[in-house]
């Protein structure tokens, strides 16, 4: 495939000084497809150096100028979406029409969005005797995941941009072809040069530079629980500015009332959508005791369906992990009544989709996150046991109730400990603030909230 052998550091692509390259594999064949910079702390030095002189001229871009920049990155990625899908495709493993839908369709509403958004934004307000000015936080280091890899750059970038930021972006080293591609489109709209720059590389070499430089005012990561950690140490320290958007292990609660085929047949659905690669994705569904035995069947056939429509995982490890995970689930007692740990395929990193029954809230399998296409099944005595099991995990992204009565639905989510719950089905949002409660992180993506995360405000009196 097509790469840049270079980073892209204030307006044009240049070699890295490193001289280190990264190679991308697809994760169906195993073959390697292209390769890119591994850029080091100097790569990274130089990036942010570029944002921090770009600074003093975007940030008091009038909020139209950023508007219309977003506006033409939303359109240029528009009109390179099939291209967008297709690398997707090839450095995630994800099926053509999963990408289409979803990794390019997703971002590109997203961005026009934040095009909309800069325009309306209210920058300014009074309260009082004061006029409070909503000024950005300067030079933003974003620490991208591979798992909706363009998703995820956009929901950083462009509220970035809208907001007056400049941005350092560090995406995942399995999947830095799309982020090159984004670059491409960020250069077409006409931002200018040291705004945005890209450096591709491993994440204890250039992502962990990024997010200690001393240059940098706020850090935006979305990852694992464990980087995120060692992330917010560091910025902390600093007094640096960090938003985490970290795991989940979110719960699908089918209360009595509720349409049970329809709700688990949705559930499985949003488990094994991406190889279950999703942060958000609701990997307990809770049921109860007098349904178990049926929604368990239910689960069984809806997961057999999509056999071999899944794509595979995005690499090796993932799939040793999640292999590791099946088997512990096996070990700690819970019963499999769809896929295991045996890799369907010998070639490509291949998990079936898998069930587990008679999972109980502290196993393993119900308790850490385990970034595949496996749902764990566990059996409610009543609804106050509903909501100990719901809430019962150290992270809170994301969930779903189902009743019959949508009031019903919505009283139960009121007492989830979560950033968002999908009430029967309802669709995902790209206005809605997305993000955790407890350990699954801190601020919030998307919309209003997601721009909120890149402003300060300054207040005059008069
Ligand atoms: P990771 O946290 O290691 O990687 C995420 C990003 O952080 C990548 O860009 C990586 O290069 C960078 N990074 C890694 N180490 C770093 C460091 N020391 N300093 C700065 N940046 C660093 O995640 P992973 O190893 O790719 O995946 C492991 C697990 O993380 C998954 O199984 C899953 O549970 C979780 N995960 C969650 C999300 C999410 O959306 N919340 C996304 C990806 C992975």
């Amino acid at each position: 495939m097509k790469a840049h052998d270079g980073i892209y550091l204030d307006g044009a692509w240049r070699p890295a000084l490193s001289g280190e390259v990264i190679d991308v594999v697809d994760p169906v064949d195993e073959q390697v497809i292209a390769r890119v910079p591994a850029a080091g702390a100097e790569d990274v030095d130089a990036a942010v150096r570029a944002a921090r002189a770009a600074l003093p001229g975007w940030a008091p871009t009038a909020p139209a100028e950023r508007a219309a920049r977003l506006s033409a990155l939303r359109d240029a990625l528009a009109a390179r979406k099939d291209e967008i899908a297709g690398t997707v495709t090839a450095e995630l493993g994800a099926p053509l029409a999963f990408s289409q839908a979803v990794h390019a369709a997703v971002p590109i509403a997203v961005a026009g969005s934040y095009a909309d958004l800069a325009a309306r934004h209210a920058f300014e307000e009074k309260v009082g005797n004061s006029t409070v000015f909503h000024e950005p936080v300067g030079v933003v280091a974003a620490i991208t995941p591979w798992n909706y890899p363009l998703h995820q750059v956009v929901a950083k970038v462009a509220p970035a941009l809208a907001a007056g930021c400049t941005v350092v972006l560090k995406p995942a080293e399995d999947t830095p072809l799309v982020a090159q591609l984004f670059a491409e489109a960020v250069h077409d709209a006409g931002v200018p040069a040291g705004v945005f720059n890209l450096v591709t590389g491993l994440g204890p070499v250039a992502g962990q530079a990024l997010a200690e430089h001393p240059g940098v005012d706020l850090v935006s990561f979305t990852g694992s629980t464990a980087v995120g950690r060692s992330i917010a140490a560091t910025a902390g320290a600093a007094v640096k500015k960090v938003a985490l958007e970290l795991g989940g292990k979110s719960a699908n609660v089918i209360l009595r009332s509720a349409d049970l085929a329809k709700a688990v047949n949705v559930g499985v659905a949003n488990v094994m959508s991406n190889s279950g690669q999703t942060c958000s994705a609701w990997t307990r569904m809770l049921v109860h005791r007098d349904q178990y035995d049926e929604a368990v069947e239910l689960a069984r056939t809806a997961a057999a369906k999509y056999g071999d429509r899944i794509g595979p995982l995005v690499n090796a490890k993932q799939q040793a992990r999640v292999r590791g995970y099946i088997e512990k689930g096996v070990a700690e007692g819970a019963r499999l009544v769809a896929g295991g740990a045996e890799p369907p395929r010998e070639r490509g990193y291949f998990v079936s989709p898998t069930v587990f029954a008679d999972v109980t809230p502290e196993m393993t399998i119900a308790q850490e996150e385990i970034f595949g296409p496996v749902l764990s099944v566990l059996r409610y005595e009543d609804e106050e046991d509903a909501l100990r099991i719901a809430n019962g995990t150290v992270y809170g992204l994301a969930g779903a109730v189902w009743a019959g009565d949508e009031a019903e639905a919505v009283a139960f989510a009121r007492r989830m400990d979560t950033g968002q719950v999908d009430i029967n089905g309802g669709r995902f949002n790209p206005l809605a603030p997305f993000g955790g409660y407890k350990q699954s992180g801190v601020g919030r993506e998307l919309g209003a909230h997601g721009l909120a995360e890149y402003l300060q405000t300054k207040s005059l009196q008069f």
